[in-house]
């Protein structure tokens, strides 16, 4: 029996370049030697969502582009959070052991009680148990994580400890497994892509839309005439043809750095490596697309093979406590 994964990301809809090269790209490589659970995790979602206009449709979006790139709902449980409401008990138990004090201190919702004071609710508060319930109700040993998100991991693992002290052994340890995701910058040039800043370039975006958005990206900004050598290292275009034709990039560099490349025709051929590295992607995208019905068959079945396991889990939670 393989290790199992567990990673849930919230629905933000059609994903980005970013999330793929952050993300899902990795998501896609560990299905090889892990039984993979990836969730969306719409519970989450609604700490920060004041208004669910569009949730549901951000679900769908969202799962369409993780199948375009790769996740393999045969290899893989691919659910939407709430789909499993065990999730809400196993967070409502853990939460019973977890002190308030190790919650109201992170830095998370430090930050968010600043961002959003007037909705600093419960679930902000309760995050990390539910992302702890999440992952430990599915008996995941390995989590996925960027260097950043390891005290969320370690709180996650301070969790599980002191149940498993008080109540006996009954969940494993959730390790990390440090995933090294390249910054990937917006459009902006300035800030990490990001549908909410509008700098983002979305995976499914037409050719035609791709062409125009790279276009429309900031570069060197000391460059202001064709004619003058440009700084490639200061400039996100450059950053972007490492992924994008990364054969290129000293030849790329040299030829800005004394002026024989001009940041117009520069874009035009990152945008022909982005369409080009993308034409798979969006070929499959648009085959899944004509089969709604198939999006909701794999939602349904990762949700139905997901509640299996968190039954179990659960009922062995509840004899441990008393509850049965
Ligand atoms: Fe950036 Fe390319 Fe323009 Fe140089 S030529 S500043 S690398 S867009």
């Amino acid at each position: 029996m393989k290790d199992r994964v567990f990673s849930g990301a919230r629905p933000t809809g059609r994903q980005h370049i970013g999330n793929y090269l952050g993300a899902i790209q990795n998501y896609v490589g560990l299905q090889e030697d892990y039984q993979c659970i990836y969730c969306i995790v719409d519970i989450h979602a609604l700490t920060t969502l004041e208004a669910t206009e569009g949730l549901q449709e951000n679900i769908h979006e969202m799962m369409l582009d993780w199948l375009a790139a790769g996740l393999d709902p045969e290899r893989s449980i691919l659910f939407v959070q709430s789909h499993v409401p065990q999730v809400m008990e196993l967070h409502t138990l853990l939460s019973m052991v977890t002190p308030l004090g190790w919650l109201t201190r992170v830095a998370t919702f430090k930050e968010k009680a600043r961002t959003q004071p007037h909705n600093i609710n419960y679930g902000l508060v309760g995050y990390p148990v539910l992302m702890t319930a999440d992952i430990v109700l599915y008996k995941a040993g390995i989590v996925p994580v960027g260097e950043d998100q390891l005290p969320h991991l370690e709180l996650a693992r301070e969790i599980v400890r002191r149940f498993n002290y008080i109540f006996g052994d009954t969940f494993p340890e959730p390790e990390a497994k440090l995933t090294t995701t390249p910054l990937v910058l917006g459009l902006d040039g300035v800030k990490k892509m990001s549908k909410s800043l509008n700098n983002e370039i979305e995976l499914a975006a037409s050719a035609e839309e791709t062409r125009e958005r790279v276009m429309s990206a900031f570069t060197d900004p000391a460059r202001r005439y064709r004619s003058d050598p440009g700084h490639p290292e200061v400039c996100n275009v450059w950053r972007l043809h490492h992924f994008f034709n990364p054969d290129q990039i000293d030849e790329i560099a040299d030829e800005c750095r004394d002026a024989r490349r001009g940041c117009v025709e520069c874009k035009e051929q990152l945008a022909e490596g982005i369409n080009l590295a993308l034409a798979p992607f969006r070929n499959r995208r648009a085959e899944l697309v004509a089969r709604p019905q198939y999006v909701k068959e794999v939602i349904a079945d990762g949700a139905h093979r997901a509640h299996a396991i968190a039954i179990e889990t659960l009922t062995e939670v509840k004899e441990r406590m008393g509850l049965i």
